[in-house]
């Protein structure tokens, strides 16, 4: 999977340091993760398609992450995409779309299919699943990870000969992980007759949140774990006020979750020097990497 860094920043938009918005694509399909201002522009400067995308995910409804929102969906129907869309986050995105197409006047001439967010769920698309998570902001916010799906599952025929499955459908039933039942009332699992299924990449998007130590079993084990760090932790009283992060909180978030990198986004732009917050993180957790607008990294 790539992941390229459309916008790393927090709060509003400044030169070189854009609102929130990563783009991760999958044999040709693309996955946005919030769409902050400029979103749309900082896609055409990075030579990504908007026809490709199958879904968007949305944290939550601050502008930082919203206004880029209706340029994206706009652009992704004059470019002559037709294919549905999915939108996923909180259940007032459908009527903030709905709102600027009668508002705008706009018909967008292609199917939303919207995903209102409720609490810890997975859902399932072409080339990920996807994993969300409530977090501590001021508002109801969400966090999620996304993991290839599709490799599919070491098949053993000899096994399966052996417990007298026979050769034909049921066996791809059992490698793409389904229990089958025999004609004879017998229950088959799947670990039976094949290897357990191979791990994809996997990427968690955890942004605008105080430090948060109890997340479903999806979130651990990532190989890219992307945390905010909004201040430093000589800063953290801000950070609890505006429910925010340090550095050093996401650092133990991601020894918390046993990530195997972490990617820091959502930084201030009181920090002349974005490196101190790098400093800050790695003293917890080495495998540390500051995000920067136009960054891509393969996973
Ligand atoms: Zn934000
Ligand atoms: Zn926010």
């Amino acid at each position: 999977m790539e992941l390229t860094v459309l916008g790393c920043g927090g709060f509003m938009p400044y030169p070189g340091l854009a609102v929130p918005a990563f783009l991760l694509r999958r044999h040709g399909t693309s996955y946005l993760l919030d769409a902050g201002e400029g979103t749309q522009l900082r896609m055409v400067e990075s030579g990504l398609s908007r026809t490709d995308i199958e879904t968007i995910f949305i944290s939550h409804m601050h502008g930082d992450h919203t206004l880029g929102l209706p340029g994206v969906l706009i652009r992704r129907g004059q470019e002559g995409c037709r294919e549905p869309l999915h939108i996923v986050g909180p259940s007032r995105l459908e009527n903030y779309v709905n709102a600027f197409q009668e508002n705008l006047i706009f018909n967008l001439r292609y199917e939303i299919r919207f995903v209102p967010l409720s609490g810890s769920e997975l859902h399932t698309f072409s080339q990920v699943w996807a994993g969300t998570v409530p977090l501590e902001h001021r508002i109801e916010n969400f966090g999620f990870v996304l993991c290839a799906r599709g490799r599919k599952r070491k098949f053993h025929p000899e096994k399966a000969k052996e417990i007298g499955i026979p050769c034909g459908p049921l066996w791809g039933q059992l490698q793409e992980g389904k229990e089958i039942v025999l004609k004879n009332g017998r229950v088959v699992k799947p670990r039976e007759v094949s290897d357990p299924p191979p791990k994809g990449p996997k990427i968690a998007y955890i942004t605008d949140t105080r430090p948060v130590f109890s997340y479903p079993e999806a979130f651990h084990n990532a190989d890219l774990l992307i945390h905010e760090a909004m201040f430093l932790e000589k800063h953290r009283h801000h950070a609890e006020k505006k429910y925010h992060s340090t550095a050093l909180e996401a650092a133990r978030v991601a020894n918390h979750l046993n990530a195997d990198r972490l990617l820091l986004t959502h930084r201030s732009h009181r920090y002349n020097d974005p490196e101190i917050l790098l400093k800050e993180a790695r003293s917890e957790f080495s495998n540390t990497e500051l995000a920067v607008d136009g960054m891509e990294i393969e996973v």
